[in-house]
């Protein structure tokens, strides 16, 4: 149907498809890469951020053109799936749309550049394979600097340097099992006071113990200690069917009394016969019975998170009891030791050397929580591209050394095609061309003597060179920047995917605004958006 209707007019006005998604390009380009600005995103309810994350941005941003809309999609989609890479995509979609709209006022019709695109990126993704290289193995050094390449420009670079060592560390001490891996950021402190501890971190914030229980001399530190968890409360329990009890005189005063305090006595009597030295409670614990387990050398912990108490039964080999009167010493579970720290203001329980699920928690400090916040999606980056590389143990040289080279490739290739399509080849090729040179122009380079000097040296056989961190020419497999083959096939994949869509759809309102065509009509549909892809509220 499309192939039928003969729409282009030769104009080369822009439409506000274009514009829409141009726009968002435009608004998060000078994000890219190592030298990326920050962005300050006002948002509705007047909270700042300041971040030059793009998908955080993009995230941020109230995108209501329906365009933008898809462009979004494509990159909350990328960071989804590999968890990098959302600016690339995003700045390909807005080169090829450049080069869609160039391509239409010379008179090409839609269906010809998404043709010509969809020929053009798979003979790219066939040529990307070239630039792949693969891992020796989980212990290549080169996966500390994909993750680095992957969060710089975030942080100043010796952070950086330790995120990606400390995610390196800890994933290395969980088998990179993430599952066993926990992340926890606390504001307070410096973030050279992240660390990464061997074993599960109890936050004492939300679960709690009394004070005094901590500071008891027999329970500073557990060497060995024997783990035991109760999942439900620790107390007198009510009584179910007799509201009230009215208690006449003193004597049955005293008896009811001592009945409580015998109960309490039994309670405490039964987790010591157990063996226990901490307790582990998922609900609350009566005071009175707290202050006698401590007394007795037992940690009581009440309170525990649900997760947390779940990983605890987990690591440890303990298996919880719905009543202490149940706990025996079968049910206690062990770790090498129990160690308390206060990190900020929070004070914290690690149970170091769990026998039965090595698990490591990333501790991370950061001087306020938004900082606090960012150091934990930095680390959150990091383990994402190591898992996506990974995968396949695919990797590439990063900086726009694949980009730049694959452009070369479209541009070999379309010398030999003999129809139009060659010259949608052509501006594929320069589109892919955009990430280094939006590189080059963030640097501060001039992005046309960086393109042709790289441009020269592949051809002289060094394919490896990219736009280095100030902006010059640099082998990147030297200079370590280093990025998964996934996220940039991926983010090449999503852009054409999504701009072929945006073609598509454009194609289709301009076929049927011209069949109904009257000019006053045509203009107004463009004035009533003003191209003015989103809002961002005040
Ligand atoms: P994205 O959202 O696409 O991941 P980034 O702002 O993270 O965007 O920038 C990624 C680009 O920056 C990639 O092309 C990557 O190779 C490049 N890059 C990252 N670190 C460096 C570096 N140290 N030197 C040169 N280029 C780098
Ligand atoms: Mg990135």
């Amino acid at each position: 149907m499309l192939g039928e209707t003969t729409v282009d007019d030769g104009s080369a006005e822009p439409n506000t498809t274009h514009t829409a998604a141009g726009e968002l390009a435009d608004a998060i380009r000078t994000t890219l890469g190592p030298n990326g600005l920050d962005k300050m995103v006002v948002g509705e309810n007047g909270t700042v951020i300041v971040t030059n994350d793009g998908s955080s941005i993009i995230e941020w941003m109230d995108i209501t053109h329906p365009v933008g809309r898809l462009v979004e999609q494509a990159a909350t989609a990328q960071d989804s799936a590999v968890g990098d890479g959302t600016t690339t995509a995003v700045v390909l979609v807005g080169a090829l749309l450049e080069e869609a709209a160039t391509l239409r006022s010379d008179g090409f019709h839609p269906t010809t550049i998404i043709d010509g695109y969809v020929r053009a990126v798979e003979a790219a993704l066939d040529q990307l394979e070239q630039y792949e290289r693969s891992l020796h193995s989980r212990h290549d050094d080169r996966l500390t600097q994909i993750a680095k390449t992957a969060v710089t420009g975030r942080w100043d670079d010796a952070s950086t340097d330790r995120f990606a060592e400390l995610t390196l560390s800890a994933l290395q001490a969980v088998d990179f099992d993430t599952s066993r891996l926990t992340l926890k950021s606390y504001p307070g402190g410096e973030l050279r006071d992240s660390v990464c501890l061997d074993g599960v971190v109890v936050d004492l914030e939300t679960s709690s113990t009394s004070l005094e229980a901590l500071s008891h001399p027999s329970i500073q530190t557990h060497d060995e200690p024997a783990i035991a968890m109760v999942d439900a409360e620790i107390g007198i329990e009510e009584p179910t069917s007799i509201e009230s009890v009215e208690l006449q005189d003193a004597t049955q005063r005293n008896a009811f009394q001592n009945h409580e305090q015998d109960r309490k006595t039994e309670l405490v009597e039964q987790v010591v016969q157990s063996g226990a030295t901490v307790l582990f409670c998922q609900k609350t614990i009566d005071e009175a019975v707290r202050t006698a387990l401590a007394q007795r050398g037992v940690l009581p912990v009440e309170r525990t998170r649900r997760d947390e108490f779940d990983v605890i039964a987990r690591a440890t080999g303990s298996t919880p009891v719905m009543a202490v009167d149940d706990l025996t010493v079968d049910d206690t579970g062990t770790v090498e030791s129990v160690i308390q720290r206060t990190v900020g203001t929070t004070q914290t329980l690690t149970l170091q050397g769990c026998p039965e699920e090595q698990r490591a928690t990333l501790l991370l400090r950061g001087g306020t929580p938004h900082v606090a916040e960012e150091v934990r999606r930095i680390v959150a980056d990091c383990i994402d591209v190591t898992r996506v590389t990974l995968d396949d143990g695919a990797f590439l040289p990063g900086g726009g050394a694949v980009p730049a080279a694959l452009a070369m490739d479209i541009a070999a290739l379309s010398r030999g095609i003999p129809d139009r399509t060659q010259i949608v080849f052509d501006g594929f090729g320069t589109a892919l061309e955009a990430i280094p040179r939006t590189l080059a122009t963030n640097a501060g380079a001039d992005s046309l003597n960086t393109l042709t000097t790289i441009k020269r040296r592949h051809d002289a056989g060094s394919e490896t060179v990219g736009v280095g961190p100030d902006g010059h020419p640099r082998d990147m497999i030297a200079a370590g920047v280093l990025e998964p083959a996934t996220v940039f096939r991926s983010a090449l994949q999503r852009a054409v995917a999504v701009v072929t869509q945006i073609l598509r759809v454009d194609d289709i309102v301009r076929t049927s605004a011209d069949e109904r065509r009257t000019d006053a009509e045509h203009d107004h549909a463009h004035a009533a958006t003003g191209g003015y892809p989103w809002a961002v509220g005040h």
